[in-house]
């Protein structure tokens, strides 16, 4: 809506000119470019694979072979390139997945913090289109405690004789047997978390031995494509070997629990219209900027994630989209997909849907900035240990380029396309793109700050004593 004050400053043949140009835009787009109209899918199905970089991905060039299923999916599916998370932290990162608000509106910033029942979620906007809704998820001490499984009729959690996460198989076991024996054939909503890739590591899934030229075809790609820091390993090479074989073996292993999973659907659902959507919550250090988790930084290691689209019925032709996307338009996507409206959501909607870029009309997708941010890591809360950081932490990324705000002083500025993974900082080079970036940042930081009407409240102690087992401090 025009402001008020705005609409009074112009004058009337000023106003008049700016009507008919606008609409006569807005004709132009609908005689230029018809779009299909949306189609609803019978169901969709949801798969976060949590601490998924998506660089050790085959289908986003990884050079060994974890993911031989997921890339036959991204073959045959869409598979965006610049995809990115708002944090890098699971339940601020889910929240915003499922209700288009960055952290900073909703109030989830940090595991532990509980989702407000005042928020629309993706789960109750499918439930309102007539979906089944069922979630499957591998921790219990995210979701449900956090408010994330409002909407979901069947909300499946890890159970306490876990005492961290319910390895993956586990879960698919659970989301299976639910698919058996399910009768209805209402449309379906089914969300499946995975939680393997995040630590502590699942001794039999490490990845299998590999040969020695292997081994050194593997440390020569990761120094010279991903620019891992082998001081940070003590020049140990093994070290580095041990780590990677860890996390990719965990990779393999959600790749194996995504195939059965879209096994069991398919035989399940039949030629039904299912919608994939595969994707992260966020990826994890592994030794870039010298940190090996997440949540503590926000540089791309950490905020990128795999998204990957595929729709059984064909309906989605394989493509490639370079264009940045963000976590929060997913809702907006799948809102209108399914013809939902958000205009209820209790905040100001982030997310763009994604179906210009789906249909191929590309140039009437915006031009997205990414946004990220990073809550302060507080003393009482990390001490003295490495984690404890003073400060926030805020970012903004387009193709080109990325601005980090850093509120304790210390900005960086990269050139991402040169620089994927942010070793030169160029905040002393002067630059227009620099100075815009920055002004656009602090811009956006203090509208999110002055919209947000939330405050966080905390899980209840006997969840916070098990996200500390997870290494949070709630
Ligand atoms: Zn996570």
């Amino acid at each position: 809506m025009v402001p008020s004050r705005t609409v009074k400053i112009l004058g009337k043949p000023l106003l008049a000119s700016i009507v008919l140009a606008l609409a006569g835009v807005g004709i132009w787009l609908a005689l230029a470019r018809p779009t299909n109209p949306p189609r609803a899918p019978h169901a969709i199905v949801l798969v976060t694979l949590d601490t998924l970089r998506a660089d050790h991905l085959g289908c986003y060039g990884y050079v060994r072979d974890t993911s031989p299923f997921i890339d036959s999916l991204a073959r045959k599916g869409v598979i965006f390139t610049n995809a990115f998370a708002p944090m890098a932290t699971t339940s601020p990162s889910h929240a915003s997945l499922f209700t288009s608000l960055y952290p900073l509106q909703h109030g989830v910033r940090k595991n532990g913090h509980v989702l407000d029942d005042s928020f629309l979620t993706m789960a109750e906007l499918l439930r309102e289109r007539g979906y089944e809704t069922a979630g499957f998820v591998s921790t219990d001490r995210h979701f449900g405690a956090g408010n994330l499984k409002q909407g979901f009729q069947i909300f499946d959690e890890a159970p306490p004789s876990h005492p961290e996460f319910r390895p993956s198989e586990e879960t698919i076991d659970r989301a299976i047997a639910w698919l058996t024996e399910r009768t209805s054939s209402d449309r379906l909503f089914l969300w499946v978390h995975l939680f393997d890739a995040h630590g502590p590591y699942i001794p039999h899934h490490r990845f299998p031995p590999q040969s020695k030229a292997d081994e050194r075809r593997l440390l020569q790609f990761l120094i010279e494509q991903h620019q891992l820091d082998v001081g940070f390993f003590r020049r140990s090479h093994k070290r580095i070997l041990t780590l990677m074989g860890e996390y990719d073996g965990e990779v393999a292993a959600l790749d194996r629990a995504v195939k059965r999973l879209f096994e069991t659907v398919e035989q399940r659902l039949g030629k039904a219209d299912t919608l994939w959507i595969l994707t992260s919550d966020h990826g994890e250090g592994l030794g870039n900027h010298r940190w090996l988790g997440h949540t503590k930084m926000i540089y791309n290691e950490q905020l990128r994630t795999p998204l990957i689209l595929y729709s059984s019925s064909g309906s989605l032709p394989g493509r490639k989209i370079e264009h940045v996307v963000e976590n929060v338009d997913l809702l907006p996507t799948v809102a209108a997909l399914v013809g939902g409206s958000l205009e209820s959501q209790a905040g100001e909607v982030q997310g763009s849907s994604w179906l210009p870029l789906l249909n191929g009309a590309h140039d009437r997708f915006p031009d997205k900035q990414a946004f990220a941010e990073r809550r302060e890591f507080l003393v009482e809360e990390h001490g003295g240990t490495s984690k404890y950081e003073k400060g926030e932490k805020y970012a903004l990324q387009d193709r080109r380029h990325k601005y980090i705000l850093r509120t304790e002083g210390g900005d960086e500025f990269f050139d991402v396309v040169a620089d994927p993974y942010e070793t030169y900082n160029l905040i002393t080079v002067p630059s227009p793109e620099r100075d815009r970036m920055r002004e656009a940042l602090l811009a956006k930081v203090a509208h999110l700050k002055r919209n947000a009407t939330v405050s966080p409240k905390l899980v209840d102690e006997a969840t916070q004593e098990k996200l500390r087992a997870l290494g949070y401090v709630p």
